[in-house]
């Protein structure tokens, strides 16, 4: 009997969600308005930040927060190594350098000592990356951050929605959140800027769109007018109404999907607890709250007779959907011809990608396909165990 494949990812979408997005249709408003302003009220008061500018993606409200912090040509920002391409591209395409730090020792989050030792005279801002959602230590990255007066930017893309019994989100400056379709809330894609900062977030909805003074559901509004000023040569990455419908819907599921994702990596943290084959990922300090947007292993490879690409082989052929998150930003093309950067630069980042393998965790998955991973991994560890041969002395 041919076993059903369980898939890396699979998104939650229900019923809620199909019924919003078709009555913003047949309002035939599709575009940024009430739906997109509605989202932004409700997420700034679900994170407990002032204000929430909602954009088609992490990478755009990246792109705004790097903007409201007037992020230069020639500036150093701080950004790990172990993230997705996005972090690091808005401060490329601002003109600054990317100063990319390595992991901790035994796991996926930047390093503070790493940060710590490449700040220069140059460097203005960190950008903060919980990996997995494991929340970094943000505490240490603000007192560094104040120490040496730089700006922080969250890259929250993994990490709706807390931080140690705190919500993320109006914590640091600015903190980018992303909607895109495996994220831990989607709108199939989208993001969130929010702030506390009433300035920054006047020059991010401004930016967002085109640089005018207002926006389109206000000027053909009854109450507003025709007129409007352009104060900058702004950016188009406003989210519309079609999506933020789905945002919305979501949102109010978000507690719920939590919680299913973090019963499902409670569970196999204490399943393969017991397979030395398999290095669990750190799971953060105890009084914080991981999100379980990914749940990454990483194999002992030196117990194993098989790479981790052959270990991913065996577990696809078995039914089994996997990923790696991330190829640490030091090892791509880019940063090693634009920078300089090379193989070797960043160790514990370098062994972590190479051991790791993301499963799928979904709020949507069944017991019974958790309980089939789970085996599958198991003994696909269990069968390429290395031989061990007994020294008879
Ligand atoms: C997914 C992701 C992003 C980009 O999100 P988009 O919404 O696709 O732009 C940024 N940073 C990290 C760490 C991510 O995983």
């Amino acid at each position: 009997m041919a076993e059903q494949c369980i898939p890396f990812h699979r998104a939650s979408i229900g019923q809620d969600e199909i019924d919003a997005v078709t009555q913003v249709l047949q309002s035939r408003w599709l575009t940024t308005g009430p739906k997109a302003h509605q989202f932004e009220a409700d997420f700034s008061a679900f994170v407990g930040a002032h204000y929430a500018i909602a954009v088609n993606s992490c990478r755009a409200a990246l792109q705004l927060a790097v903007d409201a912090i007037e992020i230069a040509p020639g500036d150093e920002v701080l950004v790990p190594t172990y993230t997705f391409a996005a972090t690091a591209a808005v401060v490329v395409q601002a003109g600054a350098i990317p100063i990319l730090c390595d992991s901790s020792r035994n796991g996926f989050n930047v390093d503070l000592p790493s940060i710590e030792g490449r700040i220069i005279s140059r460097a203005r801002a960190i950008i903060s990356v919980h990996i997995a959602g494991e929340p970094c230590d943000l505490d240490g990255i603000h007192s560094v951050a104040k120490q040496h007066g730089l700006h922080v930017i969250e890259d929250a893309a993994h990490a709706l929605p807390d931080y140690r019994g705190r919500k993320i989100g109006g914590l640091s400056e600015l903190t980018a959140f992303s909607f895109y379709a495996t994220k831990t809330l989607t709108t199939g894609e989208g993001g969130m800027l929010t702030t506390n900062n009433e300035a920054y977030a006047r020059r991010a909805a401004r930016m967002r769109l085109h640089g005018m003074s207002g926006d389109a559901w206000k000027r053909y509004a009854k109450e507003g007018s025709w007129y409007y000023e352009v104060t900058d040569a702004g950016y188009k990455l406003n989210l519309c109404d079609i999506l933020a419908a789905i945002g919305l819907v979501q949102l109010k599921k978000c507690h719920a999907f939590r919680q299913k994702r973090r019963t499902i990596g409670e569970e196999y943290l204490r399943r393969f607890s017991m397979v030395s084959e398999l290095d669990l990922p750190p799971t953060g300090n105890s009084d914080s709250t991981h999100a379980w947007h990914l749940f990454i292993l990483r194999l002992n490879t030196s117990s194993l007779s098989i790479t981790r690409e052959e270990f991913m082989e065996q577990l696809k052929a078995r039914g089994v959907g996997t990923s790696v998150h991330f190829i640490p930003l030091h090892l791509h093309p880019f940063y090693q011809q634009r920078f300089g950067y090379k193989t070797g630069d960043f160790p514990y980042a370098e062994d972590a990608f190479s051991r790791c393998i993301s499963l799928p965790i979904f709020p949507d998955m069944t017991e019974s396909e958790g309980e089939r991973v789970v085996e599958i991994v198991i003994e696909t560890a269990k069968v390429n165990r290395k031989k061990t041969f007994a020294l008879a002395i």
